[in-house]
């Protein structure tokens, strides 16, 4: 076929970008997929959500799982692939089942298959594509090398789409011309109910807080895109939009600082897989220096800028490259 498809010229007009954490465009993605030599390809939705303070997939897959599976099977068709998957964490596997099952059976109709597969571990890494694709394949989960490409290369060496639960719902929701330019975010911490809600691409973290019914204030302080990777914010610098992230995790000021920076570092010490050395020992060794800093009030800051730049610039994957972005702008804006 040279022709592109309608419905990937209507995700690409509606400037639809992954939901994922990859911030890439979904248009291209597919397109890529649908040009990609191979006899058989595979759709995988990525529902495998387990950074603390993110639970939007939850979200959709208890209002709008009939969306997901409607995305899944337009993608499917666009690409030419028979076989789905939708890949999800032990705990939705669990809830989740039952219901997208019913809505597969269904829905598929005879253009081919998708089957359920539930996570091993409730782990951070298994979210990344191509450790994604590792568990699928039963091998050790981390990540592999790109090039190539899932796109090219994907499960058992075949073109695979892979996207999020939430970048299928949307396509649904474009297919049908209801695409209104929205996402979800969750909200969740101090002084809030847990929640989620659906609203505008281009909000600011400020107008998504007061429609959460949260005024700013120098009470707190603001994680915005994940409890581990976030950034961290004062109340004062909140006029900032969301660039594709979906969460946001609010702090007492009256925390204590060793409580939240070692919650964050401890959940990088135990996440990170091991494949690559900067991240199994920098992570471990930022989380025992600054356990000791805590302890005699003495940081040996030579070492803690080793440590950081390591982990930034050499790490394999990015849960590496992320693993000090909290502390870091914890300690730039929210404790000078
Ligand atoms: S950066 Fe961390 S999680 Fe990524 S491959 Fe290296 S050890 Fe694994």
């Amino acid at each position: 076929m040279w022709f592109t498809p309608k419905i990937i010229k209507k995700i690409e007009k509606a400037g639809l970008i992954g939901r994922g954490c990859n911030n890439f465009p979904v248009a291209r993605k597919w397109e890529a997929v649908r040009k990609a030599r191979g006899k058989e390809k595979f759709v995988i939705c990525n529902i495998s959500e387990s950074e603390p303070g993110v639970f939007k997939d939850r979200h959709i897959l208890r209002h709008h799982p009939e969306r997901v599976i409607d995305g899944m099977i337009l993608a499917m068709d666009t690409v030419g692939a028979k076989n789905g998957f939708i890949y999800l964490n032990p705990e939705y596997f669990t809830e989740f089942n039952a219901k997208l099952r019913e809505i597969i059976d269904l829905k598929i109709g005879g253009i081919g298959m998708i089957e359920l597969f539930e996570k091993p571990f409730h782990d951070y890494i298994g979210g990344d594509e191509t450790a994604l694709l590792n568990s699928l394949e039963g091998k050790r989960v981390e990540p592999r090398l790109k090039p190539p490409y899932p796109v090219n290369f994907g499960l058992e060496g075949k073109p695979t789409l892979i996207n999020n639960c939430e970048t299928f719902y949307a396509i649904s929701l474009i297919a049908e011309n209801k695409y209104k330019n929205t996402k979800f975010y969750s909200l969740s911490g101090a002084g809030v109910e847990t929640a989620v809600k659906e609203l505008p691409v281009d909000i600011t973290v400020k107008k998504m807080l007061q429609e959460f019914d949260h005024e700013p204030s120098e009470k707190y302080f603001y994680q915005v895109g994940g409890g581990a990777a976030g950034t961290c914010y004062n109340f004062k610098q909140l006029n900032r939009k969301f660039d594709g992230l979906a969460s946001v995790i609010i702090y007492s000021m009256e925390e204590s600082p060793k409580n939240v920076v070692m919650k964050w570092l401890n959940f990088f010490e135990d996440e990170s897989c091991g494949q690559c050395v900067p991240c199994r020992e920098g992570t471990y060794r930022l989380r025992n220096l600054m356990r000791k800093y805590f302890e005699t009030e003495n940081l040996d800051k030579e070492i803690f800028d080793d440590l950081v730049f390591t982990l930034e610039n050499t790490s394999f994957c990015a849960l590496g490259k992320v693993s000090t972005n909290a502390v870091l702008s914890y300690l730039k804006n929210v404790r000078k």
